[in-house]
């Protein structure tokens, strides 16, 4: 696992000051510190971590969003989301992992993942600002687990990105 801070840093839990000045200054947050160490332990046990760009974590009520680099998203959902289960246990949060850089299309069927979105479009308002409308597919039991405040809240956060959702009949 790669990110901001050295892995000396990092397995040794002693930051130099070149890192102890990312963690100050809040580029680093206390939670990222945490979950990068998580998958650094677990890289033994499953050796694509090894791969993962880990840029950030973002955290919603319950929710634990993980943002990491192109292409590593299935790196970590891989292994049965065995590594998933792992980072949810020792969190206490559901965990979603997002590509950073993403376009919104994509980042957007990751959060709605595994609903289908049928329509994306972004609607203005008189003030100027923007809303992003999601129009997504029903799904047998989707919309129950599905917590449209927490996906708005991740999309806010992660992306800076206002949505408004809406169901498909
Ligand atoms: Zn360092």
């Amino acid at each position: 696992m790669k990110m901001g801070l050295c892995s000396f840093c990092l397995k040794s839990g002693i930051l130099c000051q070149k890192c102890l000045a990312k963690v100050k200054s809040g580029e680093v947050s206390e939670t990222d510190l945490r979950v990068a160490r998580l998958l650094l332990s677990l890289e033994e046990k499953f050796p694509s971590l090894q791969n993962v760009y880990f840029h950030k974590t973002v955290e919603t009520d319950g929710t634990l969003a993980i943002v990491v680099g192109p292409g590593d998203v299935p790196r970590l959902l891989g292994y049965g989301g065995k590594i998933i289960k792992t980072l949810g246990e020792e969190t206490g949060k559901n965990i979603r992992v997002f590509e950073n850089g993403a376009d919104n299309r994509k980042f957007l069927e990751d959060l709605f993942a595994p609903l289908n979105i049928l329509t994306i479009n972004t609607i203005w308002l008189p003030d100027g600002s923007t809303e992003t409308r999601v129009i997504v597919g029903r799904k047998r039991g989707g919309r129950s687990s599905l917590n449209v405040k927490a996906l708005k809240d991740i999309a806010s956060k992660v992306r800076n990105i206002t949505l408004r959702v809406e169901f498909a009949d």
